[in-house]
């Protein structure tokens, strides 16, 4: 049995990483996936083949998540392209790591823009097409360092941090209409991003975790499919941590 037959997911930076491997596993479960990317055009491009290759209905969208108006033009977009949504996956991420003496302004600003502010333009954007349809399931991707906090990231915890403020408050104001609104918090999980780092720092980090290994982004994308799923029907406002056990 697919999990997420005749539904319909958007996931934001999807075209690579951890927004990838949701994208895919949505699509192997039977979803139609609606995407976007910014920077990785071709990227972009190849994943709306793959997704098309397994079957489903499948569509990149080139938009900057931080922007308020280019949200409204991207739901708008994804409705009448799929005919409505069901799912809202709101991934698109990045680090502009420093400690505070050396953090600028700027990438404080930058770094709320792209996380935190980004999950505001989809969810406002989408709010309307959900209460038409009686329902949705919005899952915005936060992170371990956003509930513990971390040294020299003090601006993507506290996106992270104000991530889970946001997606326990949707819960609240919009569960009478049957919106659910969930976070999922990956601890450390290995992409490109992590494959520049050296081994050694790699492996003590991974000796760290109780499970013993880094976790993968496909680990991430089993609890969106769930969490996107009629499996979960009944959990809303809820921070569910991937991290191999990392923080509990
Ligand atoms: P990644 O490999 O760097 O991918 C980030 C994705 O976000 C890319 O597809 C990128 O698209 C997209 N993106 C960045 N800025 C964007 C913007 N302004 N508008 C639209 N898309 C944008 O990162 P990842 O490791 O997969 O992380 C994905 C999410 O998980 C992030 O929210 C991150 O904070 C969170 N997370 C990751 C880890 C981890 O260990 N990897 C741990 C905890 C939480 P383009 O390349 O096309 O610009």
């Amino acid at each position: 049995m697919k999990l997420l037959e005749g539904k319909t997911a958007l996931v934001t930076g999807a075209s690579k990483g951890i927004g990838r491997a949701i994208a895919l596993t949505y699509a192997d479960q039977g979803a139609n996936v609606a995407f976007t990317y910014l920077s990785s055009v071709e990227k972009g491009q190849a994943l709306e083949e793959e997704l098309t290759a397994k079957g489903v209905k499948a569509k990149g969208f080139r938009s900057d998540a931080s922007k308020y108006d280019a949200a409204q033009e991207l739901i708008d977009g994804v409705v009448k392209e799929f005919g409505g949504l069901d799912i809202l996956v709101n991934n698109a991420g990045i680090t502009q790591d420093n400690l505070l003496m050396r953090m600028t302004e700027e990438m404080w600003d930058r770094v709320m823009e792209v996380n935190l502010k980004s999950c505001f333009n989809t969810v406002k954007a989408s709010c309307r097409t959900f209460m038409k349809q009686k329902g949705g399931s919005i899952i915005n991707i936060t992170s371990v360092v956003g509930i513990k906090g971390n040294a020299g990231q003090g601006n993507y915890a506290a996106s992270k941090a104000g991530i889970i403020g946001f997606t326990k408050s949707i819960a609240l104001e919009l569960g009478s209409r049957n919106i659910r609104s969930n976070a999922v918090a990956p601890g450390f999980i290995e992409t490109e991003m992590t494959d520049q780092l050296d081994e050694k720092t790699v492996q003590g980090w991974r000796d760290a975790i109780p499970l013993k290994r880094g976790g993968q982004p496909e680990d991430v994308a089993n609890a969106c499919v769930y969490l996107g799923s009629d499996m979960s029907t009944y959990v809303s406002g809820q921070v569910i941590q991937v991290d191999g056990g990392m923080l509990t």
